[in-house]
C-alpha cells in the first residue's frame, strides 16, 4: 500500500556528510558548494527548509528512512502525511 509522506530536509545545517547520497541517491545529490540536494524539492520561505511530497511504496519508504537515519546531524526527517 502507497504512503503520503512528506520529507523536510535542513539544507542550512547539512554539513556534508554524503551518507544520504549514498543510501538514498535516487532522492540526494551532492552539489559544488559540498551540501546535499533534495531532489525535486521546493524551497519553503517560512520554514526555511527544502520540502518534497510523495506518494511511497514500502521500499522507497525505507530506503528514505536510511537517508533519515545516516545523517549524522539529523537534517532529515520523512513524515507520514495520512
Ligand atoms: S547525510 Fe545529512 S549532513 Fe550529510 S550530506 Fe546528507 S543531509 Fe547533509
Amino acid at each position: 500500500m502507497k504512503k503520503r509522506i512528506k520529507v523536510i530536509y535542513d539544507r542550512e545545517n547539512c554539513i556534508g556528510a554524503g551518507s544520504c547520497a549514498v543510501v538514498a541517491p535516487q532522492f540526494w545529490k551532492m552539489k559544488a558548494d559540498g551540501k546535499a540536494n533534495l531532489i525535486n524539492s521546493t524551497f519553503n520561505k517560512k520554514t526555511k527548509k527544502y520540502e518534497l511530497e510523495l506518494e511511497v511504496d514500502e521500499e522507497m519508504l525505507a530506503i528514505l528512512k536510511d537517508s533519515e537515519d545516516a545523517c549524522p546531524v539529523r537534517v532529515i526527517k520523512v513524515i507520514e502525511i495520512n
